[in-house]
């Protein structure tokens, strides 16, 4: 694609970039066919070649977001699946995320769409709030048929209930029986999943405190920062990444960190782009690339570094059909897809993709909660594809996608952690117990 950035414009770093993934796209058009929104609605500039022109001419010449833009940038998933079919090489995630910051600083939203995403940012950025929220629901969740589409909807989102923790709080878990750990490692135990769904952090730590691993939960550090980044406050993320970076750096050299581990993929891609985010900051460069070379998703780390120590009566528990659901910020931002399939499968089970398992399953961060409609079709057509393969219970790797599918069917679904915890000695996940 030919640019026409100045000099000038390319002084600034971001730009610099973007203008490299601008030529790098020769407009084939492949990416189309495997973006949800583009099959969904048909529309070029739904799709990630009609919004790479939008992105290219509001950089290039300078001109702020309207409307129209905003309507097509804001439907994008950010589920990257045009970058598996990209043939060029096109790292769509970073100019959508240039995109979305250049949006925030030039377009003026209106009242209500400010006040839902200002809440958003405010929520569900910090477990603390997002409790606080959580227990409001309930009182205002009987007369929700009153409030506007967009709070009903995320108020349907919401779960009625706060689990409780059944592991105490703790900056350091030491591996069982106090042995000398073989591995040191930070969790990033999330905002919203440490409230909603508590047990998968717990699974996490147990399993890697059962095969010796000493686990660290660092104080302050609550989100990841990528909510914040996909709704385009590049500058409230920062400020989050920075905070971040600097706890992990610091534990890193006085203690010793062999790996960051994130189990929700989501923030997991986020962490691993740290280093590209402060490429060009002299203060944090070293340090966000380091954290970026730690980080690992929780499947990658027990396939490259722990000898899993499975049940030795693994035969006699009852084999299970399971669908693997293929989160889009780990097949196609992280590109781990196998990984975690083949864990699953060391347990004796059966395990079975998804038909047309590269699509959204319409969770997407904020996204079911701010285009609800699209959300929901893709819902839709992700439970169908499921029900096909017949499972008795769904895995993937991702809380996002957990709540999401956990609206539209009643069969269960639950994190891969928690098989790999059950079937290494840890409990039988409660939501199998029925099974
Ligand atoms: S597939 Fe890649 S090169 Fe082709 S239009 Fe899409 S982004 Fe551009
Ligand atoms: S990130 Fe997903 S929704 Fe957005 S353009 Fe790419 S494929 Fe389409």
């Amino acid at each position: 694609m030919e640019t026409h950035f100045s000099k000038n414009q390319l002084k600034d770093e971001q730009n610099k970039s973007s203008e490299k993934n601008f030529r790098k796209c020769v407009h084939c058009g492949f990416c189309n066919s495997t973006c949800p929104t583009y099959n969904l609605l048909g529309n070029e500039l739904d799709g990630p070649r009609g919004r790479i022109y939008l992105i290219k001419d509001m950089l290039e010449n300078n001109k702020p977001a309207n409307e129209k833009i905003v309507k097509h940038i804001d439907r994008c998933l950010s589920c990257y699946g045009c970058m598996t079919t990209c043939p060029s090489g096109v790292n769509y995630m970073h100019l959508i995320d240039h995109g979305r910051s250049h949006i925030e600083k030039t377009f003026k939203r209106n009242f209500k769409d400010r006040l839902i995403r200002n809440f958003l940012s405010l929520t569900l950025s910090k477990a603390i709030n997002f409790k606080i929220v959580l227990i409001l629901t309930r009182l205002i969740r009987p007369f929700h048929f009153i409030l506007p589409k967009k709070i009903r909807n995320i108020i349907n989102l919401m779960p009625s209930k706060i689990p409780k923790k059944t592991l105490s709080k703790m900056t350091i878990y030491p591996p069982y029986k106090r042995k000398k750990p073989v591995a040191r490692v930070a969790l990033l135990t999330g905002c919203v999943q440490k409230v909603i769904s508590p047990q998968i952090n717990e699974a996490t730590i147990r399993l890697l405190n059962r095969h010796g691993i000493e686990v660290i939960v660092s104080k302050g550090i609550d989100c990841c920062g990528s909510l914040n980044y996909h709704l385009g406050k590049s500058d409230l993320a920062k400020k989050n990444f920075k905070k971040n970076i600097s706890t992990w750096y610091e534990e890193y050299l006085k203690n010793g960190l062999d790996a960051v581990i994130s189990n929700t993929s989501g923030c997991g891609t986020t962490l691993k782009d740290y280093g590209f985010i402060f490429k060009s900051d002299k203060d944090f460069k070293k340090k966000a690339k380091k954290i970026s070379e730690l980080t690992k998703d929780i499947s990658e780390y027990l396939d490259e570094n722990v000898k899993l120590n499975f049940l030795k009566d693994m035969k006699n528990i009852k084999g299970y059909k399971i669908a693997y659901h293929s989160a889009c910020s780990m097949q196609h931002a992280q590109k781990v897809h196998s990984i975690p399939i083949n864990l699953i499968k060391k347990t004796g089970n059966e395990v079975f993709d998804i038909p047309d398992g590269h699509l959204c399953c319409g969770s997407a961060g904020t996204y079911n909660l701010l285009q609800n409609d699209i959300a929901k079709k893709l819902l839709e057509d992700k439970i169908s594809n499921i029900e096909k393969v017949k499972p008795q219970f769904i895995t993937t790797g991702n809380i996002g996608c957990i709540t999401q599918i956990a609206q539209g069917t009643k069969i269960p679904i639950l994190h891969t952690v928690e098989i790999i915890d059950w079937y290494t000695g840890g409990p039988k996940p409660d939501i199998l117990k029925k099974l």
